[in-house]
């Protein structure tokens, strides 16, 4: 990046139209007209590079591209409809049948089912490791194994992955090293700096960071993109021109808003370590987490999301979501407004509880994704919830 992140989020920009529009306008077409024959045929051959069909490239989503790419210190990059888009195209276009995969046990949800029930269906195995046994990891890799995938923060339980460390795993086996930086995003963590060979975002959360579009990105070496961008303009997972220029305009203030996240975050994980009703608090940034100092090597800032244990179990867990008022009770996260999830009465409540455990899933784990809202109602919407407990 040549000049500072900040910089880079607000002045990345395609080339402005002939009327000089001081932000980006919004480019709603499907198509680019070419001034010949020959223009058309350079232009195909990738001989010349410009805009030819939406779904291939188009300003807007070239723009929010070029500003991950830069934030992330990646060489190229493609934007997805979605985060799970953005994952899946990433591994259809990398693997083949036969390969293998390692990754972590935490991962989000539908990762998880894209390992377990459909990668399988091209002879796709995924070996697991859990967060507390990256010792074990070395042991996984096979002759055939080619991606290794990490999330850090994990989902729900806000643990912590040694990026560095297993970077320096993937280079010794020649393993293609993909993280999942969504927690953290591209301002508190650049995984690319520890080894990764691509990073992958779902733009959802809090790169949107207001709960309204969708949509994924994959950044990294430009070898392994250029397979990524080939196969995703053939197979169509292409992220919407609208939905790149909501995303490109929340860039411009994701500094601000991850700064503000982070103290607030931080604010409520300090109060519930000194709440009678809780047994344990997980954020990055507490002394008390088990991988605080790796936290503090790799981040900038603790990020959004707080997991904490309730005193009692399910029952306590399910009653305190009931007991909030303002705070809203929602799958997403990285919103402006707090959200509050007891993952298993709910996300997870499907898995046994046996699963749930191996994720580090208790009954009374609750997860906070903390809002902007000022932190004085945050904490006193949640205090008046485990009061009433
Ligand atoms: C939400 C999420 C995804 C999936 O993103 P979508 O945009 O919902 O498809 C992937 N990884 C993590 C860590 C997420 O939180």
């Amino acid at each position: 990046m040549s000049k500072h992140f900040e910089t880079e989020a607000i002045r990345t920009q395609t080339e402005r139209s002939q009327f000089s529009e001081h932000s980006t306008p919004l480019y709603v077409t499907s198509s680019f007209v070419f001034d010949d024959a020959e223009e058309m045929r350079a232009s195909f051959a990738e001989e010349k590079q410009r805009n030819l069909y939406s779904r291939f490239t188009n300003p807007n989503t070239t723009e929010f591209v070029d500003k991950i790419v830069k934030m992330e210190g990646a060489e190229a990059g493609y934007a997805f409809a979605t985060g799970m888009s953005a994952i899946f195209t990433t591994f259809a276009a990398l693997l083949s049948a036969g390969d293998h995969v390692v990754s972590c046990r935490s991962v989000f949800g539908s990762t998880h089912n894209m390992f377990t029930k459909y990668l399988p269906k091209w002879n796709i195995e995924t070996s697991y490791f859990k967060v507390d046994e990256v010792d074990l990891l070395e042991s996984l890799i096979k002759e055939n194994t080619k991606i290794l995938y990490i999330e850090s923060p994990t989902n729900p339980g806000v643990d912590i992955l040694d990026l560095e460390l297993i970077g320096k795993i993937c280079k010794k086996h020649n393993l293609i090293y993909v993280v999942d930086n969504c927690f953290a995003t591209p301002y508190i963590q650049q995984p690319i700096k520890f080894g990764a060979d691509l990073v992958i975002h779902s733009a959802t959360k809090l790169i949107d960071g207001q709960g309204r579009v969708l949509g994924g990105v994959t950044v990294g070496k430009a070898d392994l993109m250029r397979e990524i961008y080939l196969f995703a303009r053939n197979t169509g997972p292409a992220m919407s021109p609208f939905n790149a220029w909501v995303l490109s305009k929340s860039l411009e203030t994701l500094s601000v808003r991850v700064e503000q996240h982070a103290k607030n975050a931080k604010k409520l994980a300090k109060f519930l370590e000194k709440s009678e009703h809780v047994k344990m608090v997980k954020y990055p940034f507490l002394k008390s987490h088990p991988q605080y100092k790796v936290a503090k090597k790799q981040m900038k800032l603790g990020g959004n999301i707080v997991a904490f244990e309730i005193k009692g179990g399910l029952e306590a867990g399910r009653k305190f979501l009931d007991n909030i008022k303002m705070c809203s009770l929602s799958a997403n996260l990285g919103d402006t407004r707090t959200i509050v999830t007891h993952p298993s009465s709910t996300t997870h409540g499907r898995l046994s509880e046996e699963d749930r455990l191996e994720v580090g899933i208790t009954n009374g784990l609750v997860r906070i994704s903390v809002g902007l809202e000022n932190i004085t109602d945050i904490i006193a919407d949640i205090k008046q919830a485990l009061q009433s407990n």
